[in-house]
């Protein structure tokens, strides 16, 4: 045990100068302020003056913005952009003493689900440095895993808090949508976006989760945050959608299936269906695209991206800094997004998206009538080797068991389920606000 919260950090450092040049997991690791923070909670912490997340040492995605500090977005567009303000969820967490460490790597524009689309390094799983870390958070999954940091941030708009972590044999938590502030991430799709963590140890996601939620006058879609925080009352009766287990690998299955059986002995479990969740890529990606490329927009060398050339005719200008600035993930979902959401074509896709969003909300909505949460596999299989996946679509439906609680805007939490990244992670969908009730479920 450490005698000091700055002792902690020496240790936190000396760890990661062994073994991130490995890993890869930061874009920047403040070193410095972690050392003077440190001593200034030292400080506080004798004078019991301390916050409630004194000397927790945390990472954040760098698509959260810290002020004064660079925010790429894992992208080249951004590689030299630095936020002028702090997130809600940084203010919050600087002002309950948190340690930030440094900020994590990621796939571009938080587009990916191993990692391997980030254009500032790639970041490696640490328990087998031959495999994916999982995406799109993927250095908020490699620093929790590896023990850089006791918590970190990411952003989950179709799983990439929740794949990385069960990649990474770490918890991870998406809350409901609303539950935490969103002002200062960077959006990727804003229907969709929520801020989440990923900690080796439950009761320190609990206390970052008390922290960063809450009503935040800067973020409308928190109005509700407050007054449903503390949901009483207790998880009694699970439901298993058996769609969940259509096409996952039979190792994670049988890991699963185990873990239900001991559920069984203390919670109603019943097998349930929820016939929209096979149709949860199509519908995603239909909406995630649309509003990904009008989010996009920004980056035009004129409002953010690197300057774009002022002796250039205007359009041609902007075309030039999109070209180089952003890789070939994003521009094909910049084209799907635009393509779909044009006048004559609408009706033909993104109405109809957003028709089978609803009738898959209604369809969770009976079915939380009934039980109190779900469970099933988080992720189909287990971390892939580098060079493995390499064909979109492919990628793609490893979100499958992810996306749901997005669409829904439920909260979802998922456990690892051994030491071993091969078994897999368990994964709870509950309802809306009763994000603490999930932390329970054991
Ligand atoms: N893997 C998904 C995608 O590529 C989810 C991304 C995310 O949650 N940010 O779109």
């Amino acid at each position: 045990m450490e005698s000091s919260v700055e002792e902690k950090i020496h240790r936190k450092l000396e760890l990661i100068s062994k073994m991130e040049g490995e890993i890869n997991a930061f874009v920047e690791i403040y070193e410095n302020e972690a050392l003077q923070s440190a001593k200034e909670i030292d400080k506080k912490i004798k004078e019991g003056k301390a916050g409630p997340l004194a000397g927790i040492v945390i990472g954040i995605k760098n698509n959260i913005c810290i002020k004064g500090k660079t925010l790429t977005c894992g992208s080249e567009m951004l590689k030299k952009h630095h936020a002028t303000y702090d997130a809600t969820v940084v203010e919050k967490l600087k002002a309950a003493d948190a340690i930030i460490i440094g900020s994590l790597n990621m796939d571009e524009f938080a587009c990916g689900s191993d990692g391997t689309f980030s254009k500032i390094k790639i970041t490696k799983n640490p328990h087998d440095l031959s495999r994916v870390p999982g995406g799109s958070s993927s250095g908020s999954g490699a620093a929790a895993g590896a023990g850089f940091c006791d918590a970190t941030l990411g952003s989950d708009t179709g799983g990439s808090v929740r794949c990385p972590a069960a990649f990474c044999n770490a918890y991870g938590f998406k809350p409901t949508y609303g539950m935490v502030s969103r002002y200062g991430l960077s959006d990727m799709a804003m229907t969709l976006d929520q801020i989440g963590i990923i900690a080796k140890d439950k009761e320190v996601m609990k206390k970052v989760f008390k922290t960063i939620s809450g009503t935040d006058k800067k973020d409308q879609t928190t109005q509700l945050a407050d007054a449903k925080r503390i949901r009483k009352g207790e998880i009694k009766t699970i439901g298993v959608p058996k769609e969940f287990f259509e096409s996952i690998d039979s190792r994670i299955e049988k890991s699963v299936k185990a873990k239900i059986r001991q559920l069984e002995k203390r919670y109603e479990v019943t097998e349930i269906s929820i016939p929209t969740l096979r149709y949860t890529v199509p519908i995603y990606q239909l909406l995630m695209t649309a509003e990904l490329s009008s989010a996009l927009q920004r980056y035009d060398g004129m409002r953010y991206g690197y300057p774009a050339d002022r002796n250039e005719e205007l359009y041609t200008a902007f075309a030039k800094v999109r070209e180089a600035g952003f890789g070939k993930e994003i521009k094909r979902r910049i084209l799907i997004g635009t393509y779909i959401t044009m006048k004559e074509f609408k009706d033909a896709w993104y109405t109809k998206a957003l028709s089978a969003r609803e009738v898959m909300k209604k369809e969770f909505g009976e079915v939380m009538k009934k039980v109190d949460a779900l469970a099933g596999p988080a992720m189909p299989t287990g971390p892939w080797k580098f060079g493995e996946r390499m064909n979109p679509l492919e990628m793609y439906a490893a979100d499958t068991l992810t996306i749901a609680a997005n669409l829904t805007g439920l909260p979802a939490i998922v456990e690892p389920l051994s030491n071993s990244i091969d078994d897999g992670a368990i994964q709870y969908y509950g309802r809306h606000f009763e994000d603490e009730l999930l932390f329970n479920v054991e």
